[in-house]
């Protein structure tokens, strides 16, 4: 039994809509579908979800809200006449948006999730019709009555696991499920929506809550690429990844499926795969647990911006005890995380992403690091990259390390750090922004190609 979710660009018109049909109806083991809100049917094209986000600011800030739910519910309704679907869906979905601008505005913590739940919920019930009408059984059902039932944060709720029994509750039943994504409901019987990009989290809790044999989260790529196609002509598409694999490619710049994504269905043991509804007879790109091939070294080589370097160095700071836990207090006294922390014998430096720091924050910690922590130098150096060589099987394997650093020597881009954690997952390289595309460039070659 499979768990698919299919994303806005999946949805976003009748033809796609068509493909996402003859996907679920071809194989009758896809029980529980996960829908998103209808995306861009091109580049210029506005997400149904952006569209109601400016529907809630005018509602909120008073101002005439009528084209913003005219143009919501026209988006549904190009949908809706394309496929011939009866007049009622689209009178439900008309009423349904139109009444988001009647709900309460002050003392709401939950109206703007409200608002922007209401693109995957009307998106659900259009689907479920459609599905119904060319011959497949199936039901839309609410995440209440599905049972995922969540933290009440605003923009970034968290399951609750007390949801899993009752997800798995949802296995006796015949029809296919149609299931909005993005939101569930908290203990106060709010709508409250994860963050954005959110219906990968619901298709992987679903997946987990009714242990699906297979999470499919089709979108408009042939799986994950070994590297990014705005660096790489055409980069291979990855057959198999395991999910601490992808956890790493996601942190530095990945970013196909969400981060959170992950985490139910590893820990519900689930396998996966990104498959493309443009193109479903590409095998994509599965997320297992163990690799089923020891060969495979490095699976991707992942880059990413915006990092900064806090460098430190004091003579025989490997004798003084507790350098490093003050070095860290002076981070957390001003709410500030990091992300790596390479050291020499004299030296430690703190890696982090440069929307963590401000001009003032800076000049804290320098200030810090001289007066209490008595440094001999420090400086916070700025334009960094990360560049990762991703693969679980390095480490049962020698000389991954000194491929990638001969291949680096030969373009000539300086290494400023190298860190590798004892899992052996990936080999980390910081580098300067401006080599960090040559830097990418270089490693794939030596590795791909
Ligand atoms: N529609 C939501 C968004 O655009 C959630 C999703 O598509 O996954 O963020």
């Amino acid at each position: 039994m499979k768990v698919v979710k299919f994303g806005g660009s999946s949805l976003a018109s009748a033809t796609q809509l068509e493909k996402v049909f003859n996907i679920v109806k071809e194989d009758e083991s896809r029980k529980y579908v996960v829908v998103s809100a209808p995306g861009k049917r091109n580049p210029e094209d506005t997400k149904v979800t952006d569209a109601l986000i400016k529907y809630f600011k005018e509602y909120t800030n008073g101002k005439d809200t009528s084209q913003s739910q005219e143009w919501i519910i026209n988006r549904y309704r190009s949908i809706t006449e394309e496929l011939d679907l009866d007049e009622e869906i689209i009178e439900e979905i008309s009423r349904d948006i139109k009444s988001l601008a009647t709900l309460p505005k002050s003392d709401n913590t939950f109206l703007y999730d409200t608002f922007l739940a209401a693109g995957e919920n009307n998106n659900a019930k259009l689907i479920a019709a459609y599905f119904v009408k060319n011959g497949l059984e199936a039901k839309y059902i609410h995440p209440k009555n599905a049972g995922i039932f969540v933290t009440s944060e605003p923009c970034n709720a968290r399951i609750l696991p007390s949801s899993y029994d009752k997800i798995e509750e949802l296995s006796n039943h015949n029809e296919i499920l149609v299931i909005p994504g993005f939101f569930g409901i908290t203990k106060e019987d709010q709508v409250c929506t994860f963050s954005r990009g959110g219906s990968d989290i619901t298709g992987s809790i679903i997946a987990a809550g009714v242990k699906a044999d297979l999470y499919e989260n089709f979108t408009d790529v042939d799986g994950i690429f070994a590297a990014h196609p705005g660096i790489i002509k055409q980069p291979h598409s990855i057959p198999e990844l395991t999910y601490k694999e992808m956890r790493e490619l996601a942190y530095a710049g990945f970013s196909v499926l969400h981060d959170e994504a992950l985490v139910p269905a590893y820990r519900g043991k689930i396998p996966m795969v990104i498959k493309n509804t443009n193109n479903p007879k590409h095998p994509g790109t599965k997320i297992v647990l163990n690799h089923t091939d020891e060969n495979v070294k490095v699976v991707g080589i992942a880059g990413d911006s915006g990092f900064v370097s806090i460098n430190t160095t004091k003579y025989l700071m490997n004798r003084e005890v507790g350098f490093g836990r003050k070095l860290l207090q002076i981070l957390e006294d001003l709410n500030i995380s990091w992300d790596h922390m390479p050291t020499g014998i004299d030296d430690l430096s703190v890696i982090l992403r440069s929307k963590e720091l401000t001009p003032i924050k800076e000049q804290e910690i320098l200030k810090h690091l001289i007066q209490d922590l008595q440094v001999d130098y420090a400086e916070i150096e700025h334009d960094l990259s990360i560049i990762m060589i991703v693969g679980e099987n390095m480490k049962n394997q020698i000389g991954v390390t000194a491929t990638a650093t001969k291949a680096l020597s030969e373009n000539n881009i300086n290494i400023q750090m190298i860190s590798q954690g004892s899992s052996e997952v990936s080999i980390m390289f910081v580098v300067n922004q401006e080599q960090e595309k040559q830097a990418i460039k270089a490693l794939y070659n030596v590795f791909f190609n």
